[in-house]
Order: C-alpha cells, then structure tokens, then sequence
C-alpha cells in the first residue's frame, strides 16, 4: 500500500502551474500574478491632509491654546480633487477638506476640533463665510499631513510575481491605475460519474437506483478551490458509454471520474484506462478513501491529461478530492501553499484504527476558552454523506496509532477556513 504522501508526491509530480492570462482586475481575485508589478506613481501623488481642517505655519501657532489662542486669516478654501491657488504665510490659514493638497507654505493641517470652527458655524456661519478662525491648541509640527508618496513611491516593487490576489491586492493595483493583470489561468477540471445505477437529480427515481451525488460534491470542490468544473455527466458501467464521455474530457487539464476503482465486476474504469491510458491502481493506506485509481491519458496535440480516479463512496470521493485533487488544482493555479490549515484539538471521542491505516474522522471542532475541542459526527460509514456535511474538520490517527482516545490531542485538517484556495466563479 501506498503512503498518503507517497500517492500525493506522485500525483504532485505531474502538475505544474498553468500559463498566464491577462484578466479584467475584479476577475482575477484568487489568481496568482505572473509579472513583477513596479508602480509608475506616487500615491499619494500630492502630500495631502488626512483631516479636515486649517492649513498652517506651524511657526503660527506654536504655543497656542484655550487662553491664548491664535487668530488667522482664511485667504481660501480647498476641496479633495482641487489645486492650491494661494500660498500660506504666518497669519493666514485655508479651510482644506481631507484629501486636498497641502497648499504652498503650509507644514500642519489643525483639525476642526481644534479650533472655534463649531462656536462660528453655530453663529450660522456657512464655511464659505468664515473669514478669520482661533486656533485653540498647539498640535505637534507636520500633523494631519500625509507627504507625497507615503504608501507607495514611483519606481517601487509594489507586488512580486506570485503573489495571490486577495481583496487588498487587488484594490492596490487599481490604485496603481491597472485594469486588467496578467494571472495564471484557473483550471478546467473534467467530471464523469460512473455507474449503472445513477441517475441525474431532478428526475423521478427508479426502483434500484440513486442519484448522482459525487458529480456535484466533486464539482462544488472543484469551484471551491478556484478550478472550472466540466460537468460530463453519467457513464454507464460500459467501455462504449465511458469511451464517449472520456473524448469529451480530454480537452480538459485533469479529469475525474468516480467510482469504478474497486474490485467488483463492473469496475470498469480500469478496463478503460488500462486500454486507452498509463494507469496505476493504488491502494492508498488511509480510511477512507483506500482504492484510487491515477493515471495518464494522451489528449489532443500530444498534450498529457491526468485523470484521477476517485471512489465511488460518496464520503471516499470527498476525502480523496481533499487529500489528493485539491493540492493539484491548487499548484496548477500557482499556488505555494498547499497543505490544508490544521489545528491541534482535544478529542472528545475515540477514534478506531482497526487497520494501521490514516485515518481521516469526520469531526465538528469547537473552539472554546482558547482551545480546539473535536467530537465526531457519529457513524463513520463511507456512505453516509450526512456525516461530511455535519463536519468542519478531519481529525487524523496515525497509522501506527490503533485507537485514539478522548482527551488525547489530535490535528485536525480545517475543512471551512478561510484559506488561499479562494474561489471564484471565473
Ligand atoms: P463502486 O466504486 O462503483 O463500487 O461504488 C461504490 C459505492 O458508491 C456504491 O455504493 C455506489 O452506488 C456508490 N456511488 C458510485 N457512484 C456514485 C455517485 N456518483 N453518487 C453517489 N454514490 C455513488
Ligand atoms: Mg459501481
């Protein structure tokens, strides 16, 4: 039996990042950036106040305060977006509004606060009619100013190529004036279900047969995680039916398929790999999620297309889709990072290892009092899909562990953080 990470090194080893794509800035949020970005502006570009206030000398109201404030004339009045007409000297003072520019002269912006601005207004003084103004206290030399490329300086590194594009970043390129960012492509990812007895959702159920979950579970990971799913549908348990879907995913950059990877009679897709494909059959020492199947088929201009092979057991596919898919679509995108956040817990259950295999529980973590706590869903049955959607964890026993008990600490793979898979619809 394969370790897990001798599975994930092997599957790993055939993905490399994608090429890059040019996009409109709001599309690439979850992108990886593929260029250096150097910025060709200050920003600010004009030192500027950060309130709104008087511009002055500092040298004119150094000492000021409630008994002996200092009087200036207002010679003008600057609003965020307009230039400076006249200079400041000792005396005088402009009404400027957060954002304007500094005008000439002028080191200190005194905020309203500061000053008789209220006592005047409330003598139903408009601004405009404000003509002279006390200043009440004396603020520190250069207060309020913010100086000509404070956040960024022209000619700076401002984004290094790699970088994964967040709100934040992608709000610091349009404050460089970009609209559109050169990104590494998403993914297509190629979903086929396999099975006689599956049918779609949204049609009345026949004796003996149950809907397709896996295809949707599969594809929602799919777009989780920033890939574009191909939704293929159903293959039946024959070569005919697997051949045609299989055409259709080989312009894909992975395919999965699930189910079909046991050692039943009708598990077929390695009959389908075996002829048309370079297919290894794993048994992967973790529970669940033991049979897998990994492989390589020749796709369009010689491209090579990976194809998973999940389990069909709807809990088997997901834990499989997390341990195994989701660290490639991600290193396809470009990603660094690509193990799932973990938290140390306290378990509150025991968790059994019959087997010496890894064992992935499905858990509902706490956070209580500064420490993680983890119980389990109830009954770990790789069919009941319930069970997954109970949980925001996988609590994890060794292999060399046979039984792990309450009070132990456990690592639990976080399944709902907020991480750098950061999906998008593309
Ligand atoms: P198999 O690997 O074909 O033996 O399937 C294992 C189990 O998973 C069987 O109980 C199947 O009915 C079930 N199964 C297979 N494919 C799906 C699917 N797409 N949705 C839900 N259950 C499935
Ligand atoms: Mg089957």
């Amino acid at each position: 039996m394969l370790s897990v990470e001798e599975a994930q090194g092997r599957i790993l080893d055939m993905f490399q990042p994608l090429e890059p794509e040019r996009k409109p800035l709001l599309e690439a949020l979850g992108q990886v950036l593929t260029e250096d970005v150097v910025s060709t502006l200050d920003i600010p570009p004009l030192a500027n106040s950060s309130m709104d206030g008087y511009a002055v000398q500092y040298g004119a109201i150094e000492g000021a305060n409630h008994d002996n404030p200092k009087t200036l004339r207002v010679i003008g009045y600057l609003a965020a977006g307009q230039l400076p007409k006249q200079a400041v000297v000792s005396g005088t003072t402009v009404r400027i509004m957060t954002g304007a520019p500094i005008p000439p002269g002028a080191d200190t912006v005194v905020p309203f606060e500061e000053t008789d601005e209220y006592e005047r207004k409330a003598l139903g003084k408009g601004p405009q009619e404000i003509t002279e103004i006390r200043i009440m206290a004396d603020i520190s030399r250069g207060s309020n100013v913010r100086p000509r490329g404070q956040d960024v300086q022209k000619g700076r590194m401002v984004l290094n190529k790699g970088t994964l594009l967040r709100p934040s970043e992608i709000g610091v390129l349009a404050s460089l004036g970009l609209d559109t960012v050169n990104v590494v492509r998403r993914p297509v990812v190629a979903v086929i279900a396999t099975g006689d007895e599956l049918m779609e959702p949204g049609q009345a159920v026949s004796p003996g047969k149950i809907y397709n979950s896996n295809s949707y579970s599969v594809a929602a990971a799919i777009l989780r995680y920033g890939g574009v799913p191909r939704f293929l549908g159903i293959a039946g348990d024959n070569l005919e039916s697997m051949n045609a879907k299989l055409e259709e995913g080989l312009t894909a950059d992975m395919l999965l398929t699930s189910a079909g990877v046991s050692k039943g009679d009708y598990d077929i897709v390695k009959d389908l790999l075996a002829s048309r494909g370079e297919i290894a059959f794993w048994s992967v020492r973790m529970r669940p999620a033991k049979p897998l199947a990994f492989g390589v088929f020749p796709g369009p201009e010689g491209k090579k297309v990976p194809h998973i092979g999940l389990p069909g057991n709807p809990v088997s596919a997901l834990v499989a889709f997390e341990e195994m898919v989701r660290p490639a679509i991600l290193k396809m995108l470009g990603h660094n990072e690509l193990e799932k956040p973990t938290v140390r817990a306290v378990l509150e259950d025991d968790i059994l290892n019959g087997d010496g295999r890894r064992v992935y529980a499905r858990a509902i973590v706490t956070h209580i009092g500064g420490r993680y706590y983890a119980r389990l869903t109830g009954d770990q049955g790789s069919g009941i899909l319930t069970s997954m959607a109970l949980a925001n964890g996988l609590a994890i026993c060794p292999e060399d562990i046979p039984r792990m008990r309450a009070g132990e600490e456990v690592d639990v793979q976080m399944l709902d953080w907020p991480e750098q898979g950061m999906a998008l619809h593309p």
